[in-house]
């Protein structure tokens, strides 16, 4: 097994696909930025799902047995069931999951799951309309991210987890209400702290709900527990509902980080590996795959990668250090 200088071993594998999303949510591609001007990377650019499948099998056979596939919005990318049907019978694979905003997914889920996806993860912040078409900036509707949802479950994606990500002043109200709506549905809802990810958010420590308090303000109304965690190194801590009607998971990035069990590395979707959600730059394994590389060149490019690896951002996190020019999150996925 290859570890890094920190001991971690290399175990999943998050693969964007596109940098491209149809929303623009105030926290990750603010529109002051992501305007119609912005220059995202042109398709000739974009990793082939030919050369991403060879890659992924690469790291798969250097421990890799996760792959989650996120964006941008992954469901803008063409054909993407392609991908994941090219995907899903990788050997060695034990787990294979897609990271999306749901606006699609009511017409892709049953492509999706005919392709061999297993399971996936809905990002949905506020199930208030109003709140949710704020956050996500481009006036787009809760109702149907929640179609998207149902789809998803009636075709058999299955677990399905639901990502909210809270900020201070902008949805934390929606937390609780949150919690009621998926109470009992047998989905997951997992409350994300704010993160400084990129150098375009306007990232501030006061707009972080920490996740002690998600957890205490649903306790208040809904009592919790804790729950032991799945297995060593899962990122959200989880809580099970005392009158046993579901769980829910809290991933404090920012107040409690957990590098020292972070296992991941990041590709984007124009071929740039990355060891750190936070990483300023990026090693290019595009060069390789259309260069001519073999498949033993290129593990052993990505074992020199991993072997070299020391990040531990969020445990060092300072004043001076959220205002580095970190790639965005739109780029490497989340
Ligand atoms: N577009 C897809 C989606 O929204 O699910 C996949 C890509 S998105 C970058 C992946 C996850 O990152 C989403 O759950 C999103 O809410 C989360 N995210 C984006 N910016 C974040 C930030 N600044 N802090 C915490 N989570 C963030
Ligand atoms: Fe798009 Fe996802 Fe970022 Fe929102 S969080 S802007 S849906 S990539
Ligand atoms: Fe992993 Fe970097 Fe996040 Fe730490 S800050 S958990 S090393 S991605």
């Amino acid at each position: 097994m290859n570890l890094d200088s920190l001991g971690r071993s290399l175990h999943d594998l998050r693969i964007s696909v596109t940098d491209r999303c149809n929303f623009r949510c105030v926290y990750c591609m603010p529109k002051e930025v992501f305007g119609k001007d912005f220059q995202f990377l042109p398709p000739r650019s974009l990793l082939s799902f030919e050369e991403t499948t060879r890659l992924a099998k690469i790291c798969i056979s250097l421990g890799v047995e996760k792959l989650r596939i996120t964006g941008g919005e992954p469901l803008v990318r063409r054909e993407i069931e392609k991908l994941i049907a090219m995907l899903a019978p990788l050997d060695g694979l034990k787990d294979l999951t897609l990271t999306t905003n749901g606006a699609l997914l009511g017409r892709k889920a049953q492509a999706l799951k005919d392709a061999g996806l297993r399971r996936i993860t809905v990002s949905l912040d506020s199930i208030d309309d109003q709140t949710f078409r704020a956050m996500n900036d481009v006036d787009f509707p809760v109702s149907q991210v929640l179609e998207g949802i149902e789809a998803a479950r009636a075709v058999g994606l299955s677990p399905i987890k639901v990502n909210m990500v809270v900020k201070r002043g902008l949805n934390e109200q929606s937390i609780v209400d949150m919690a009621r709506r998926f109470l009992g549905s047998g989905m997951i809802l997992r409350f994300i702290e704010y993160m400084d990810v990129g150098a375009t958010n306007g990232w501030r420590l006061d707009d972080v709900v920490p996740a002690r308090e998600i957890v205490s303000v649903i306790d208040r109304e809904l009592p919790l527990e804790p729950l032991e965690p799945n297995y060593r190194g899962e990122v959200a801590s989880r809580y099970r509902y005392r009158d046993g009607d579901g769980e829910i998971g809290v991933i404090s990035s920012v107040t409690q980080p957990f590098c020292a069990s972070c296992t991941r590395m990041r590709l984007s979707s124009e071929g740039k590996l990355y060891t750190c959600l936070f990483a300023t730059a990026g090693h290019d394994v595009r060069a390789l795959l259309r260069g001519g590389s073999s498949d033993e060149e290129i593990a052993s490019f990505l074992v020199d990668i991993w072997t070299r690896r020391a990040d531990r951002y969020s445990e060092l996190r300072t004043a001076a250090t959220v205002s580095l020019p970190k790639v965005e999150m739109s780029h490497i996925g989340g």
